[in-house]
């Protein structure tokens, strides 16, 4: 174990003292906010909503305001001041290059504003629901487009009030991946298109047969499955719990208590296997940071992209994988005799890992899901430019599912009104996840390059030294490092979308019986 429960910060420091203090205060009304926000989707009644919104809200209310008190700003310019001499380790530095960024943001953001914003957004995500439930729930899009059009007006006011340079839609990305930029994106994002087609097109008119991932699956059953699934992988149920919620999430206190959310389908298998390995990566995330960093901001992941690899990483490198079911199937097989008792291993690895397009983001395989992170990604720059108009979103949205995955969609609901995401104004966030596919094999392809016997253990079952690399590689660090930096301490180079390329080529080659040609491109990539 390489968690200690030893302060890692300096604190001989009177004046560092001090600030650990207050952080510890930030600290705990951001956890007392996020139990809140668990129980909310855990266990409270229904009729609970009004008074719970209402608490949320005068808990960040708080928080906002201590965070943004003029004594804090003088206590990290103080420490600022000395932090280069000896006595200050990497992670002082790390934490007041944290409490700096976050107190600059906050501060730059009007009082006024914040509370605007947070009333738009409310109001907007009742209005998103009314209108995808709209016409028998086929969703009616023209009734959201002048909230969506005031959500995207706040958020152009947002990037302004934080500063830029290059494009507005920068300011935003920013929070959710420190230094990620437009014109990163505009570079990336081609590279995944393109193999995306060129994947599609090989594999277009294959037939897998996908029928027996439909059939009854009890969800006691599921989730006895589940939780096995989750503890073999490495979730350590004295410090984390494992519930049911209808939008799996993960949240987390302190590294001593993270919990985990899932939902079982008795009519899609799939969802639950998959929803639980996913929140166990997170989850992973959570419970390998250093304790020393308890407390702070710096006990957490150090952002929505690298977590989100780790997520990924176990979901679909390790739990997609032939080795991984070579072990579970068995298992799985007993627990569902009547469901998969004429099903072999090979054509359940090929069921799971089909590809083929489909007009929902969260239903969508591993390769076809990065477009519809672009396409909601080209939408969000252009609305922010002022480049198309709210109104004009179900029309754009659809010309790009055709000439991106030759589909149609055939209802609003099933196309711009799907996602939470916008109607919470929580814009810049969706490449995140298709960051964490991308930053995921390049984790990967390292492991495997220091343990080639990889797919030997993972067929026994055993994980233990993918964990390891993981916690000591990324999770002990918690925010010490930013996503850019880690990247290039573990791998060696920043984000690189070829070593994903290379992943999916292989692997849907070696799945599909067909000579998918991998690049050559970087010579670092054996
Ligand atoms: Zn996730």
């Amino acid at each position: 174990m390489t968690s200690r429960s030893k302060s890692l910060f300096n604190t001989a420091d009177p004046d560092m003292r001090k600030l650990l203090e207050k952080e510890a205060v930030l600290t705990d009304l951001g956890n007392a906010s996020g139990l809140a926000y668990w129980d909310q989707d855990v266990n409270m009644p229904e009729g609970g909503e009004d008074a719970r919104v209402k608490l949320i809200s005068t808990l960040d209310t708080i928080q906002h305001d201590l965070q943004t008190r003029r004594y804090l700003d003088r206590l990290i310019t103080r420490l600022e001041g000395k932090v280069d001499n000896g006595d200050f380790s990497e992670y002082d530095r790390a934490l007041l290059r944290e409490l700096r960024t976050d107190y600059d943001l906050a501060s730059k953001l009007p009082r006024r504003f914040v509370t605007e914003q947070s009333k738009v957004n409310s109001k907007a995500q009742q209005t998103w629901k009314r209108a995808k439930m709209a016409n028998d729930g086929k969703g009616d899009f023209s009734l959201f487009a002048s909230d969506l059009a005031a959500v995207f007006d706040l958020k152009r006011r947002e990037a302004d009030y934080l500063g830029f340079q290059g494009h507005p839609y920068n300011a935003l990305l920013d929070q959710y991946e420190q230094g990620l930029t437009v014109e990163q994106l505009d570079t990336i994002f081609p590279v995944l298109v393109d193999a995306t087609k060129t994947i599609l097109d090989r594999v277009e008119g294959a037939e897998v047969d996908r029928s027996f991932l439909s059939l009854k699956y009890p969800r006691g059953v599921q989730w006895s499955f589940a939780r096995r699934l989750s503890r073999s992988l490495g979730f350590d149920f004295t410090r984390g719990r494992l519930d049911r919620a209808v939008h799996p999430f993960t949240i987390k206190f302190d590294p001593t208590d993270v919990r985990i959310t899932n939902r079982a389908d008795p009519n899609y298998l799939p969802a639950g296997v998959f929803g639980v390995i996913h929140e166990t990566g997170h989850a992973l995330y959570e419970q390998g940071v250093d304790r020393g960093l308890s407390g702070t901001r710096l006990a957490t992941g150090t952002s929505m992209g690298i977590h989100e690899s780790q997520s990924r990483f176990w979901e679909n490198y390790v739990g997609r994988s032939n080795e991984f079911w070579e072990y579970w199937f068995p298992m799985l097989q007993r627990k569902f005799p009547s469901q998969l008792g004429s099903v072999n291993v090979d054509q359940f690895v090929k069921a799971i890992n089909a590809v083929r397009p489909s007009p929902i983001r969260i239903e969508a395989d591993e390769i076809t899901y990065n477009i519809h992170v672009v396409i909601r990604y080209e939408i969000e720059r252009d609305l922010l430019s002022g480049k198309i108009q709210t109104k004009d979103v179900p029309m754009i949205w659809n010309e790009k599912m055709r000439s991106y995955l030759g589909i149609d969609p055939q209802t609003d609901s099933q196309g711009a009104l799907q996602d939470v995401h916008w109607s919470s104004g929580l814009v810049g966030y969706f490449p995140s996840y298709s960051l964490g596919n991308i930053y995921a094999a390049q984790f990967y392809n390292s492991l495997r390059n220091q343990h080639p016997d990889i797919d030997r253990s993972i067929s026994k079952g055993e994980y233990g030294f993918i964990r390891q690399w993981l916690r000591e590689n990324i999770h002990r660090h918690g925010s010490v490092y930013r996503p850019g930096d880690l990247s290039t301490n573990v791998t060696g180079e920043q984000l690189n979308p070829q070593y994903f390329v290379d992943y999916a080529m292989n692997k849907f080659g070696r799945l599909y019986g067909i000579d998918l040609k991998t690049s050559q491109l970087n010579p670092l990539h054996a």
